[in-house]
């Protein structure tokens, strides 16, 4: 979709805010996060449950000029799945043209296929513990460039031993940058730290730095 035509685009917004990247390779960098509402997944270690709902029905213009107003670069499309509302792309985009440094933070899910090849595509591979391996689009894997990330996030042992079996059959750290994260509360960073060096596994361990920061608190 053009930004000509996407221009009339009305898009569910959960909460659009400024504050430090937590995760990623753009991790510490000031950011602006417009998080969309809606997910046709239910991970049962998912930390943003209250954007499945909600939120406010704005136009793609409204929500240019609320990220505009906070003057910064760095800009993340997140949710929620936020490639569950069709008006995503036409965002992107928009944002892109707009001169942004733009990332999308998606479940893996849906077709990654379509988004403007200027965003940062940061794409989960869900691990059994989030039962949500089900919903993986293996297809995802062959679209993915070097300007992308996967990130798996590990709820325990088991989890890694998965993660590190993907990586290696699909040959993941040859497409992109790989990330393991620990489910918060359920696996002991440390652990995870030490299963990475130990197994040499060509990978980026990454805490969640807003969780340090501000807990859980919405909208940091
Ligand atoms: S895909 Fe993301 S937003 Fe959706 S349930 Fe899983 S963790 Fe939560």
């Amino acid at each position: 979709m053009s930004v000509a035509s996407g221009r009339g685009t009305r898009l569910r917004l959960s909460e659009i805010f400024a504050s430090i990247q937590g995760e990623s390779t753009r991790v510490g960098l000031p950011t602006v996060f417009v998080r969309l509402t809606g997910c046709p997944l239910r991970c049962v270690w998912c930390d943003t449950e209250y954007a499945f709902s909600g939120g406010e029905t704005r136009a793609l213009d409204d929500i240019l000029g609320m990220v505009a107003s906070f003057g910064l670069r760095h800009v993340c499309v997140t949710g929620g799945e936020p490639l569950a509302q069709k008006g995503c792309l036409a965002l992107l985009e928009a944002l892109c043209d707009a001169g942004y440094s733009v990332s999308l933070e998606t479940s893996g899910a849906l077709d990654i296929a379509p988004v403007d090849p200027r965003v940062a595509r940061i794409v989960d591979l869900k691990a059994p513990g989030s039962g949500e391996e089900g919903r993986n689009r293996g297809e995802n894997i062959g679209h993915l460039r070097a300007g992308d990330e996967i990130k798996i996030v590990l709820a325990d042992e088991a989890d890694y031993l998965w993660a590190r079996t993907q990586i290696a059959a699909h040959r993941l750290a040859e497409r992109c940058e790989v990330l393991l994260s620990p489910v918060a509360g359920r696996l002991v960073p440390a652990e995870l730290a030490e299963w990475i060096v130990r197994d040499r596994l060509p990978v980026r361990f990454q805490l969640q730095l807003h969780k340090v920061l501000w807990a859980d608190a919405r909208g940091r």
